[in-house]
């Protein structure tokens, strides 16, 4: 999962940065509305945290920017605390969520966490394949006897996007794109490799290659 952050409070950006970092995802920084505008125009992001007062562009130009575009990406807006029209123009323009500054770096995680959940097809509150259950906050694997498995972070953000799309052909760059930031080297042959490892963990059944196209999740048994 690959998360945009549009804020222009160096501190604030930074700190989000590293704690959504440390949970796992994929986190690209931009410090104003230009960047930000360009970054969620032309990268597939699975959510963006929006700053509304930013320099460049206002957030609510790009938010209304993006869906005009049909750009569906989930949004959560920050707002000033008691800026009540600010989140009533946000969501009018399209964002799915808001919290109002200042806030617990928690309550955000777990909006995130919420959006995410609320955008993949997959519905249930836990990411299961065969005996095996995805623990999301320690980043690793819990076997139903009991057993656990770590992960590195990129086999962790792989496997993770693996168990949202279930069934679905996903090739190598849309991997390669979600499981790396933008200042990562994305190459896309890296992601054989780990499917590699994660079929050693997993059984070789649970990815499916199909030539030309990518690869299929199709959960362990
Ligand atoms: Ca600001």
């Amino acid at each position: 999962m690959r998360l945009l952050i549009v804020e222009d409070d160096a501190a604030l950006g930074e700190r989000l940065l590293e704690r959504l970092k440390g949970a796992g995802y994929a986190v690209d920084l931009a410090a104003d509305g230009i960047d930000g505008a360009h970054l969620g125009a032309t990268e597939p992001y699975d959510a963006v945290i929006l700053d509304l007062g930013l320099p460049g562009k206002p957030g609510l130009s790009m938010l209304r920017e993006w869906r005009g575009a049909g750009n569906t990406v989930p949004v959560l807006i920050l707002t000033a605390r008691d800026g009540w029209s600010e989140r009533v123009a946000g969501l009018q323009a399209g964002a799915d969520d808001y919290l109002g500054k200042p806030f617990h770096v928690e309550e955000l995680l777990a909006r995130v966490q919420a959006l995410l959940r609320r955008a993949a097809p997959v519905q249930a509150p836990e990411l299961r394949t065969g005996p095996w259950r995805l623990d999301e906050a320690r980043q690793c694997l819990l076997h139903d006897d009991g057993r656990e498995q770590a992960l590195t972070g990129t086999e962790f953000r792989l496997l993770r996007y693996f168990m949202r799309h279930p069934g679905q052909v996903l090739s190598k760059t849309r991997l390669a794109e979600h499981v790396y930031d933008y200042d990562a080297e994305r190459d896309s042959n890296v992601i054989e490799v780990y499917v590699r490892r994660l079929r050693t963990l997993l059984g070789a059944t649970c990815i499916e290659t199909r030539r030309g196209q990518g690869y299929v999740f199709q959960g362990g048994r």
